[in-house]
């Protein structure tokens, strides 16, 4: 079996410890943000105590290191999403930098008032709002795929906004809130015939199922390395060449710029010319190394196991009388599981799970206009990764009557 969770729990020294006296954690918040192995940790303890220095500027053995550290991760990323070369990985804060950095600098750089963006009713914030700037700043248009009762992208109703020969399509792999997995290659070659550019939100789908762009095709692709098993403070936003040499940088400083004179600069090449200022080094690092800690799981072993995690949750799941699951059900479905408990509260039911040390989200998720559209203003989250077991899911359930008992 290559995939042994008790070997890979034991990589998390998090997972060991009690939130209680006596209680255990269970941590079931990883669509949030995943929990980090200790391989991830070493790597970033050992930098601050052996190699720290700035990168791209000093001629000294630590500058050289640390540049070869940071570049080196940089060549693993690429490899990792099937990019062509690392000139195309640009290292961000995280998913929703990668897409303002878009929305910000190609968007404003190739939009004029009326052109059509599309996005879908399921989107995050961070895929909602940059294109809302841009909707008040230069009047663009937005438009959106809408989503079925069992939380599926209308595909049909897609080809024909089509029609409005959009100039972009940016919408969101794997869905954080209903699990659903959008049917990206699809989506990029319709997006493709008519012309438009294409952003995939791989926040939820990059860290849980194998993502080759260069078999999707897509022109974009933003992820964050928290959600991974990196650290926080680092995402990445992967760009086709062409488009991002003639983008104009979002942001301006050192590092970005070729050559300065006293009123004008020389931009960068890539992928420098995206990354003014001192970046995340030791995040950058960190996040390579959860990159071979992934590979060497392997993708495939990993959305394999957690298809058999989130199948057994849901069929549990919608066992319990009350229990409403958003997304959809009998299908291939990324590991998070949505609910709505009958009367109760999210925030109350996530606090009588906590109780029993079980670490769950309640609220809109960042996707209120999905909540809308489900007419729900909350929903309590339960969401999986690598180190969650069967085990974990009876606990959750167990604790779920307890919730419905507590509360009638
Ligand atoms: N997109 C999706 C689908 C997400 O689940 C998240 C997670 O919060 C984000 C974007 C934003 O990620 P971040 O907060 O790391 O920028």
């Amino acid at each position: 079996n290559p995939f042994d969770t008790t070997k890979i729990r034991q990589d998390f020294p998090i997972l060991k410890r009690e939130v209680r006296p006596g209680v255990k954690l269970v941590y079931l918040d990883s669509a949030a943000t995943s929990q980090k192995p200790i391989q991830v940790i070493d790597a970033i303890d050992s930098f601050y105590k052996l190699t720290n220095a700035n990168i791209h500027r000093g001629i000294h053995v630590l500058a050289e290191e640390a540049t070869e550290l940071y570049e080196s991760a940089r060549q693993k990323i690429a490899n990792f999403i099937g990019a062509q070369s690392s000139r195309q990985v640009i290292y961000t804060r995280n998913t929703t930098e990668s897409i303002n950095l878009v929305a910000s600098s190609w968007g404003r750089k190739n939009l004029v008032a009326g052109d059509v963006v599309i996005l879908t009713e399921m989107e995050h914030h961070s895929n909602l709002v940059p294109w809302q700037i841009l909707q008040e700043d230069i009047g663009i248009r937005l438009e959106f795929i809408p989503v079925s009762d069992d939380g599926q992208l209308d595909i049909e109703k897609y080809h024909q906004l089509l029609d409005l020969k959009p100039k972009m399509v940016a919408f969101m792999h794997v869905s954080n809130v209903l699990g659903t997995i959008n049917p990206a290659k699809e989506i990029v070659k319709a997006a493709k015939s008519v012309g438009a550019v294409t952003l995939i939100d791989g926040a939820q789908s990059v860290p849980h199922i194998p993502v080759k762009i260069n078999e999707i095709g897509a022109d974009f692709l933003a992820f964050s390395g928290h959600k991974m098993c990196g650290p926080t403070g680092i995402g990445i936003l992967y760009g086709r060449e062409e488009l991002l040499e003639a983008m104009p940088p979002y942001m301006g400083g050192g590092d970005m710029i070729k050559r300065v004179y006293l009123r004008s600069f020389k931009s960068n090449e890539l992928p420098y010319k995206f990354e003014a200022g001192t970046p995340a080094i030791a995040e950058a690092i960190g996040l390579g190394v959860a990159v071979d800690y992934l590979e060497r799981i392997g993708m495939q072993n990993i959305s394999h196991y957690e298809r058999e995690i989130i199948e057994y949750a849901t069929d549990r799941l919608v066992e319990v009388s009350g229990v409403k699951l958003l997304g959809p059900l009998n299908k291939e479905r990324g590991a998070v599981a949505s609910f709505d408990l009958f009367n109760v509260h999210p925030h109350d039911v996530s606090q009588v799970l906590d109780m029993d040390g079980i670490a769950v989200r309640a609220g809109h998720h960042c996707a209120m206009p999905l909540h809308d559209r489900f007419q729900l203003t909350a929903t309590t989250r339960a969401s999986f990764y690598i180190y969650n077991t069967i085990e974990e899911v009876d606990l959750l359930v167990d604790s779920l009557h307890k919730v419905k008992k507590l509360f009638g």
